[in-house]
């Protein structure tokens, strides 16, 4: 407020000075004005109008020449200098100064204007010539010029005498206003001066008063006094400094409080830390340190006290207690970091096995802190991690299946080896980082999309990351190789990706398929596939399309997988399958329904006789050899017929139809075919009956055995007895082997029948003179049971008969096999004394081979060749080259079915050893045989006798 009216008052003595000084100026200005406009003005138009009178007075001059101008021209010219004259002397009057001066003119005008007329009057007087007249006239007009020139002198005189007092007053003006000023200015700066010194006194001392006491607060001297405060507003200054300083003290108290409270938490918080930490200073003091870092130096902890030195503490620290291994990289990790170790971390273990883990960072001030960490459950969690880490790599390592993870940003986290090696990728390029996009492209350069365009695969895969839903799809790569790919969304946004190559799996799928429809062995159709086509053809009979099923069962067939063995049996199988596969058409179906069943469904049958010619060609294909493995394997098929009557057909009534015909043409003789008649229900009926009753047979013992003699050709006498088998049926009568023995090899009744006949056999042949054999046959599957040794034993043993009177006769199907065991068998049995015979010789197509693989005793050519027997036959041929080859072999040679005189002179002519047939005697029951030999041989003696004349006759 001070401050504002010393301004004020400054302000107001400024403005009176220059208001004063400024009309000091306005008064100059006036009588400079007056001095200059007026004066100056009237003294020179009192002098202008002495000019115009003068003037005038020239006019009347001309008039006193003679030739003087007009006197019209001369008024004219009086009366304009006259007006002229008066118009100065109005202006003369009009800027006159004072009152006399203006008297002065109008006085002059009024004198003027008086000469004027006189002149006039004497102008006009002047051209009527009264020179009297006139001369007064000039006289009076000269008086009254001389009046006129006085009064001008006057005014003159008068108005000069107005400008220079008027001169005169202006420079006492100006003077004076000087000196107005003059005193005003002193006066303004001598009031000035007392407002500033007030203002000084009052304003300013008080101000840096404050201004000093400020200074001090604001350097931390918050009890400085404070100067007195007024009401006005520096006292309301000062009463705020007071209460601001007052504030700042109860602050700052508050602050220290705190701080000091914060200090105590800090401790107490630094010696319940975990963690050791130590602050040293500049100048190498202990800041700050806590317990734990005492305990982890093994330190006693008044060594840590503030401001001790921290080289004492050093030389404390038994390094080489703590650090253990190498102390002096423990001294070199506890000391002043330099600059470059500053802020890194060193990890030691310490000698009681704990992991330490040391940072240290130097402060601003020039020292250093150093914290000491206990990390070792985090070491031990690292080594675990570690060790999880290579467990989960050798697990990646050795999946089966390839394995990618991405992250949320669609990027390669971990790929494993497989994944690799399924997609043929370069190792180097899989790395992490690397999108899902550019793994497919990798892919893609690796070639494993044939056919497939990159747009559609890389679609395909934005599609699958878009969904972002587990499931899982199969890719086709190149070289029919299949993937599946599963893929799951992780809970971080990422998702996983397993692939798996199933290209072995659905190969196997796929031959899993077919082989739950095909047969393993030929690849043909099985039973199943089988019914569905003859399901589809009995569909198709209703639009005119026949149709037949033949079934087919291979003769012989077990006979060869016994002997030759399941390997070339298996062969053999495949080559039918061909064979009969050669024989159909496109249309038509071939299967294996089993063992050595066959069955083909004939299409588009056009008459019944097509199925005929088709079993016909069937039945021609299969009798011819086979090549197996350099055996030449003849076997033959039996087919049965049933041609489809039309839709109300069933598939299993049509195979069971087709199964009776077959059954039925090999009952007929084998290698033929039969179509389905309704009778044949009842021969199968009759079969199946046959077969119950074979079994009973054997429970009831109805098998007897006969026997028929053999002649030695060399003695004309009985040598052996062949026993052979007889069923005494209790219905049907005498039952024929060659009807019952095949379903009993089938059914492997043979084995307890064989066995019991060898006994029987052996029994009887131990009442027989001693000199006498007994020939016994011995099934193909007895050999095959491998019981045969040991029967043979039992039978020899329990009748007492001696090995070297039995005599074993197999068939050439026994020797197919030529197995190792099969000959061994005859080696031991060979070895037991008993003697083996080959029966049914010739029927075979490796007869003569069989030879060789063992030393036979002896060789029954088959009845077929005696049959038609005549001297100069192909038969008779065969007999002697079988003769001749026998006797070379040192083995007996013996002729079967002898039943007229020729047959036996022929066999005898070519040198058989033996012969056996009706001629001699049929089969005669085992009482008949005693009672013959009782007999002395009873009827048999004379044919015995008679046999050296009836050849020679
Ligand atoms: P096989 O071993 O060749 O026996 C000779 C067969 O020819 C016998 O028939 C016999 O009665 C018959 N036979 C003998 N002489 C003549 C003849 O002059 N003319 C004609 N037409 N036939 C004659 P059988 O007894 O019906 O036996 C047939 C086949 O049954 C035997 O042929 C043999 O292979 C088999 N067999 C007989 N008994 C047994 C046996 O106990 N065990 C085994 N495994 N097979 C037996
Ligand atoms: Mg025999
Ligand atoms: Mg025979």
């Amino acid at each position: 407020m001070k401050i504002a009216c010393a301004f004020l008052a400054i302000t107001l003595i400024t403005l009176s000075l220059g208001l004063f000084a400024s009309r000091s100026l306005g008064i100059a200005e006036t009588l400079v004005v007056r001095t200059f406009d007026n004066a100056l003005m009237s003294i020179s138009y009192a002098r202008a109008s002495a000019t115009d009178f003068a003037n005038m007075q020239s006019v009347t001059v001309g008039l006193q020449h003679p030739g003087a101008t007009d006197t019209a021209v001369l008024r004219e010219r009086m009366s304009v200098l006259s007006q002229t004259l008066a118009e100065d002397l109005a202006v003369a009057a009009e800027r006159s100064l004072s009152p006399k001066a203006a008297q002065a003119a109008q006085d002059l005008t009024a004198a003027a204007a008086a000469w004027e007329d006189a002149a006039q009057k004497l102008i006009a007087n002047e051209r009527s010539g009264d020179l009297d007249v006139s001369s007064r006239a000039w006289l009076d007009l000269d008086n009254q010029a001389r009046d006129v020139a006085e009064r001008i002198d006057l005014l003159i005189n008068y108005t000069a005498g107005d400008g220079f007092s008027y001169r005169q007053r202006a420079i006492a003006a100006v003077r004076t206003q000087a000196w107005l000023n003059t005193v005003g200015l002193f006066i303004t700066l001598v009031l000035s001066i007392t407002v500033s010194v007030l203002l000084q006194r009052q304003i300013m001392r008080p101000v840096m008063a404050a201004s000093a006491a400020a200074v001090r607060i604001a350097s931390g001297e918050l009890d400085t006094e404070i100067p007195g405060a007024g009401s006005d507003e520096l006292g309301a200054l000062l009463t705020a400094m007071e209460r601001m300083r007052s504030d700042i003290r109860s602050m700052m108290l508050r602050e220290v409080s705190q701080r000091r409270s914060a200090e105590t938490r800090l401790a107490d918080a630094l010696e319940s830390s975990h963690e050791g930490l130590i602050l040293v200073n500049r100048q190498g003091e202990i800041v700050i340190a806590n317990s734990q870092m005492a305990r982890f130096m093994n330190t006693a902890r008044h060594l840590l006290e503030p401001s001790t030195s921290f080289d004492n503490f050093l030389q404390a620290v038994a390094i080489g207690q703590v650090f253990g291994g190498d102390p002096r990289r423990g001294l070199a990790i506890l000391s002043k970091p330099s600059i470059a170790e500053a802020g890194l971390t060193a990890e030691e273990r310490l000698t009681d096995g704990r992991w330490l883990r040391v940072s240290r960072s130097t402060t601003s001030e020039g020292g250093f802190v150093t914290i000491c960490s206990d990390i070792t459950a985090l070491k031990n969690r690292e080594d675990e991690l570690r060790e999880i880490n290579l467990r989960f790599e050798a697990a990646l390592g050795n999946m089966s299946q390839g394995l990618a993870l991405f992250d949320a940003g669609g990027r390669l986290q971990i790929a494993n080896p497989r994944l690799i090696e399924i997609f043929r990728l370069q190792p180097e390029q899989v790395r992490p980082g690397i999108t899902h996009r550019q793994l497919l492209g990798m892919s893609i350069a690796a070639g494993n999309h044939p056919g497939q365009t990159a747009g559609i695969l890389y679609a395909e895969l934005e599609e699958r990351i878009e969904r972002r839903k587990a499931g899982g799809h199969f890719q086709d790569l190149s070289n029919d190789r299949v993937i599946a790919i599963s893929h799951e969304p992780t809970r971080e946004g990422g998702w996983v990706e397993t692939y798996e190559d199933i290209t072995e799996r659905r190969k196997s799928e796929a031959q899993i398929v077919f082989m739950a429809r095909h047969d393993a062995l030929t690849g043909l159709p099985n039973r199943i596939l089988f019914s569905e086509r003859v399901e589809q053809s009995i569909a198709q009979s209703g639009r005119g399309r026949g149709f037949a099923v033949l079934c087919l069962d291979l003769d012989r067939f077990k006979i060869v997988n016994d002997t030759l063995g399941h390997p070339v049996g298996d062969r053999l199988l495949r080559a039918v399958a061909e064979r009969i596969r050669s024989c159909i058409r496109e249309t038509d179906t071939v299967a294996r329904l089993g063992g050595d069943e066959f069955a083909i469904v004939q299409t588009n049958l056009a008459r019944s006789e097509d199925a005929g010619e088709l079993a016909q060609r069937v039945v021609l294909a299969i009798s011819r050899p086979f090549d197996i493995e350099g055996n030449q394997i003849v076997i033959g098929t039996s087919v049965g017929i049933a041609v489809g009557a039309g839709e109300q057909d069933r598939v299993d009534r049509l195979l069971k139809s087709a199964d009776t015909a077959l059954y039925c043409a090999k009952a007929d003789g084998r290698g033929t075919f039969r179509f389905f008649e309704a009778e044949m229900e009842a021969s199968l009926q009759a079969r199946r009956e046959m077969e119950v009753d074979l079994r009973r047979a054997i429970e009831q013992d109805e098998f007897a055995l006969h026997f028929q003699p053999l002649i030695d050709l060399k003695t004309n006498r009985i040598s052996a007895f062949e026993a052979l088998v007889r069923w005494c049926h209790p219905t049907r009568g005498m039952v024929s082997p060659a009807e019952f023995i095949p379903l009993a090899e089938e059914i492997s009744l043979i084995l307890q029948l064989g066995d019991w006949v060898l006994k029987q056999a052996c029994k009887e042949a131990a009442t027989w003179p001693e000199d006498i054999i007994v020939a016994v046959n011995v099934s193909p599957v007895q050999f095959r049971n491998g019981r045969i040794f040991t029967t043979v034993q039992d039978a020899l043993a329990l009748s007492g008969l001696a090995s070297s009177r039995l005599e074993l006769e197999i068939t050439e199907t026994v020797m197919l096999a030529e197995s190792d065991s099969t000959i061994s068998t005859l080696h031991s049995l060979r070895g037991l004394g008993v003697r083996i015979a080959m029966d049914d010789f010739g029927t075979g197509y490796s007869s003569l081979s069989y030879l060789r693989s063992f030393p036979f005793d002896k060789i029954k050519i088959d009845q077929e060749f005696i049959r038609d027997l005549t001297a100069d036959n192909d038969s008779g041929a065969i007999i002697r080259a079988i003769i001749g080859l026998g006797t070379t072999l040192g083995m007996k040679i013996t002729a079967e079915g002898v039943e007229t005189q020729e047959q036996l002179a022929c066999l005898r002519a070519e040198g058989c050893h033996e012969v056996q047939g009706y001629l001699f005697s049929r089969p005669l029951p085992a009482l008949e045989i005693k009672t013959m030999i009782a007999n002395d041989w009873g009827d048999l003696m004379p044919v015995l006798d008679q046999i050296p004349s009836m050849v020679l006759s």
